[in-house]
């Protein structure tokens, strides 16, 4: 049995001091031993959030880092300062990361094998735009995205990886996929994890829907075989991220 694991990506909202008032609002909302429940903060709010959440069920990703352990990368984060500060998740390959700041299959793989090395859990996200869906690549493309970002990844660090597939197409559009949408692909990201490594680890991954889940359709997605929690963006800053953590 796969333990579900719920994750809010806050993007690029809320200063620390916001940020610690949502913490405490939905400290008692998210609630719910049978869900791993992620907060991914701005890199500026990663360390209050830590020590607000310590006497929580909550724990902290990043939505970002560097590949590199440290150096002359200006405006990067190291992986060694998200572990020193009690980080214990990052999304990477985030598909605003790969359309705005360039990042591609190759670099999603580095920061993958980097944050594994680190002990850091990655959230890899992969994702089709709408053309691409209408083209009937969908498929192909994710099943690319996957082998790449775990390239080199060794099979028990890869049971630990958490997978987000978000359709470019329904993230901060109001636009969901439908659960069978969203679980046919899920299913195929499965099954390209049972090719690349086999039936043992398939099983284990996790592997998330994320694209407009909400207080209202998360129950249904979140009751596909091959889903198993969710990377929210938009409903994870308000009130609403309770009742999708508590979704059943
Ligand atoms: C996201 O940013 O990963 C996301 C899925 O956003 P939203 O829930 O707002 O569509």
């Amino acid at each position: 049995m796969r333990k579900m694991i719920i994750a809010g990506n806050w993007k690029m909202n809320k200063t620390p001091r916001e940020a610690l008032a949502l913490i405490e609002e939905l400290k008692p909302l998210v609630k719910n031993d049978d869900v791993d429940v992620v907060f991914c903060t701005p890199y500026v709010s990663l360390v209050l959030a830590v020590e607000a959440t310590k006497d929580s069920n909550i724990e902290i990703g990043a939505q970002n880092m560097y590949y590199e352990e440290k150096g002359a990368y200006t405006g990067e984060i190291a992986p060694n300062m998200l572990t020193e500060i009690g980080v214990k998740y990052v999304v990477l390959g985030h598909s605003e990361r790969r359309e705005y700041f360039g990042e591609t299959n190759e670099i999603v793989n580095k920061k993958v094998l980097k944050a594994i090395e680190h002990g850091l859990i990655p959230i890899i996200c992969c994702g089709e735009t709408l053309e691409q869906r209408e083209q009937g690549i969908t498929v192909d493309l994710i099943r690319t995205q996957i082998k790449v970002a775990l390239k080199d990844v060794a099979k028990e660090d890869a049971k630990n990886v958490v997978l987000a597939y978000e359709p470019i197409w329904a993230i901060g559009t109001g636009k969901t996929a439908t659960s069978q949408q969203a679980e046919e692909v899920c299913a195929a990201i499965r099954q390209v994890v049972k090719e690349v490594y086999d039936e043992e680890v398939a099983n284990a991954v996790r592997i998330q829907y994320g694209g407009s889940v909400n207080a209202g359709n998360a129950k249904e997605l979140f009751a596909m075989e091959d889903i198993d929690g969710g990377l929210v963006g938009g409903a994870s800053l308000k009130a609403d991220f309770g009742k999708v953590v508590n979704y059943k």
